[in-house]
């Protein structure tokens, strides 16, 4: 028994169902992430989860006991939603005490769990100002503070992270992560943002029009993708189109994409698949590979160099375009290069 399940949830706005089916796991003290575009139905499952709004059909249960319809002040779960704003005339102490206060504890105990909290997320200093008075961050980690100060169960948190800046963000995506690890807490995350998924969970729940089309960790997203829509989702990828079939001489399959074949050994696919190349798992030679390796003739179509390598685009013999990094450390090829594509076949992912 998983300390969260959510069975077979679905949910409706009015006629327009949001949630199809939804079934997920969730082991006590992971980080989980939700992640899809937006209106994927990622902030319509933590509302659920928060008890905000009723399911259709389905049922979430925490530790075999069914929390569906269980009030939200009865959850024992911490919020950080944006529609959850801290209290703007109260100081940044009384914010984190209110709901300590709320559960009638006493005021020593108050004080000692306010301030341990404060310490948590470096706050102390600014234990007697307004929200008004601090930064955006500092104000996420007063929120953060009030969802956490009375050892909820679960922390749910709606793009706690959206409205920072680039650098705030990572600063605070790693404090999450130690404040994580401190407590061990469960917590659920939503987040458009790949990266910060990636970056910060134990597993990701990646969602796509209502339905989870994979729910792994950030290595199998990325790795092993069940679904077109992941492979093209976690990360860069050339998604290729064809069909595998036994090669003519029966030496083993061949993988064929309009006029470009190639052998795709050990594979336990056929008929129409798609090949996922990463852009990191080929390079791009100006002859072909002696090793073994797949070698398929293009032209450089253009190349951006970011420093720590090259992008190149790659248009293939037969007009399709790859993108490939290359290391560019003694340099890069110019458009209009006659290249070879090289990689080995037998470690792409193929998806039926
Ligand atoms: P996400 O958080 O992934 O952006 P949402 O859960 O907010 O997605 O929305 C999922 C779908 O449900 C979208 O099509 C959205 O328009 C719809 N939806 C969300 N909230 C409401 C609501 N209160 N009333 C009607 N439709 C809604």
């Amino acid at each position: 028994m998983s300390f969260i399940e959510i069975k077979n949830v679905n949910k409706f706005y009015g006629n327009a169902q949001a949630l199809f089916d939804v079934s997920i796991n969730i082991e006590k003290g992971a980080f989980v992430t939700l992640l899809g575009p937006s209106g994927s139905g990622k902030t319509t499952l933590l509302k659920l989860l928060a008890g905000f709004e009723p399911l259709a059909s389905g049922a979430i249960m925490m530790n075999g006991s069914d929390v569906s319809g269980v009030p939200t002040e009865k959850r024992n779960f911490g919020v950080v939603f944006q529609g959850y704003a801290l209290f703007p005339h109260m100081s940044v102490f009384d914010n984190i005490a209110y709901p300590l206060r709320v559960r009638r504890m006493g005021r020593d105990e108050i004080s000692k769990r306010v301030h341990a909290m404060l310490d948590l997320v470096q706050l102390s200093k600014f234990a007697k100002r307004k929200p008004s008075e601090l930064s955006g961050g500092q104000q996420q980690r007063v929120a953060l503070s009030r969802a956490l100060v009375f050892n909820p169960d679960l922390l749910l948190l709606d793009e706690p992270m959206s409205a920072l800046d680039k650098k705030l963000r990572v600063d605070l995506q790693e404090e999450l992560r130690e404040i994580h690890k401190t407590l061990g807490t469960t917590f659920i995350n939503v987040t458009h943002d790949q990266e910060e998924a990636m970056h910060m969970s134990d597993c990701i729940a990646v969602m796509n029009n209502g339905r989870i089309e994979q729910f792994a960790s950030a290595f199998d997203l990325y790795r092993r993708p069940t679904t077109r829509f992941v492979a093209d989702f976690i990360g860069k990828s050339n998604l290729i189109e064809g069909e595998i079939s036994e090669g003519k001489d029966k030496k083993g399959a061949m993988f064929k994409f309009d006029n470009i074949e190639f052998a795709l050994p050990g594979t336990k696919h056929t008929g129409k698949v798609a090949f996922i190349l990463r852009p990191e798992d080929a390079c791009v030679n100006l002859e072909p590979a002696i090793d073994g390796r797949v070698s398929l003739q293009g032209t450089i179509h253009c190349s951006t160099y970011s420093g720590d390598r090259a992008l190149y685009t790659v248009d293939l013999e037969n007009k399709k375009q790859v993108i490939i990094y290359g290391t560019a450390r003694t340099g890069i090829h110019a458009d209009g290069t006659k290249v070879f594509v090289c990689f080995k076949a037998e470690e792409s992912i193929i998806l039926p």
